[in-house]
C-alpha cells in the first residue's frame, strides 16, 4: 500500500479539523478546539491502487507564523483552507503558501473555500477563490464539512496531484 502525507494549513477557525474528520470518521462536531497538532490516517483506494493517507491537521497559522521545516518537507501535498465567511482567512494564504514554496519548492496543493453552507454570511466570492486557484494553477472547491459537500472531492484531488507531480 502506497503511503502519501497530507497536510491542512489555514486561519484558526477556518473548519480544517472539521474538514479532516469528515473525511475520516464522516463526523462533524459543533465544538471548537483549537488544535495542537493531530494526525489521522485514512485507507482509500486511488486509480486501483490502495494507499494509506496520512492527515496531518494543524494548529492554524497567521502572516507571522514561523513554520516547522519539518512539516512542510515531510509533506507530499498541501490543503489550504479558508472560510467563505472571512475575508482575511482568504487574504493571508498567498504569504502562507509562499512560505511553504521558499521552504519545499513548488508542492502539490488544493484550495479550498470551506463552510460554504454559511451563504448569508459570505465575504468571499467563488470568483475570487477561483482567480487565486488560477494562478496557483491548482485546483479549486468550495466544501461544507458541516455539510459533506466536496469533503472526499478535497482529498482525492490532492491525491490526484500529488500522483501526477
Ligand atoms: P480549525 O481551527 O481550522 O481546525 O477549525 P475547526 O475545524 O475547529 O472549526 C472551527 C469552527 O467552525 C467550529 O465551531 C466548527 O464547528 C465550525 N465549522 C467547521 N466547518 C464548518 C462548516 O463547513 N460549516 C459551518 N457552518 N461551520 C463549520
Amino acid at each position: 500500500c502506497k503511503q502519501r502525507k497530507i497536510t491542512l494549513f489555514g486561519f484558526r477557525g477556518v473548519g480544517k479539523t472539521a474538514i479532516t474528520l469528515r473525511f475520516v470518521q464522516d463526523v462533524f462536531g459543533e465544538n471548537y478546539e483549537p488544535t495542537i497538532e493531530n494526525n489521522f490516517s485514512k485507507k482509500l483506494k486511488f486509480n486501483g491502487e490502495n494507499y494509506e493517507l496520512e492527515i496531518i491537521d494543524t494548529p492554524g497559522q497567521d502572516e507571522y507564523t514561523a513554520l516547522s521545516q519539518n512539516l512542510i518537507l515531510n509533506t507530499d501535498g498541501c490543503i489550504f483552507v479558508y472560510t467563505i465567511s472571512s475575508k482575511n482567512s482568504f487574504n493571508m494564504l498567498n504569504i502562507l503558501r509562499d512560505k511553504i514554496i521558499e521552504k519545499s519548492g513548488v508542492t502539490p496543493m488544493v484550495l479550498v473555500g470551506n463552510k460554504s453552507d454559511l451563504e448569508e454570511s459570505r465575504q468571499v466570492s467563488i470568483q475570487e477563490g477561483q482567480n487565486l486557484a488560477n494562478s496557483w494553477k491548482c485546483p479549486f472547491f468550495e466544501c461544507s464539512a458541516k455539510e459533506n459537500q466536496n469533503i472526499s472531492q478535497t482529498f482525492f484531488s490532492t491525491l490526484e496531484q500529488i500522483e501526477l507531480s
